[in-house]
């Protein structure tokens, strides 16, 4: 039930996190706040496709 998910900074758009999710757990789009290297600093990172 593990799937992986790309996360994008919400900024830039720039992807710079993978991971896996537990769909079961997390049916919906997660979100973290994250450092992104474009942006030089913490934004908030969404899961894409
Ligand atoms: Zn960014």
């Amino acid at each position: 039930m593990r799937v992986l998910v790309t996360f994008a900074c919400t900024d830039c758009k720039e992807r710079n996190y993978t991971s896996t999710k537990n769909k079961r757990k997390h049916p919906e789009r997660m979100e973290f706040r994250k450092y992104c290297p474009r942006c030089n600093g913490h934004t908030l990172h969404r899961e894409t496709k």
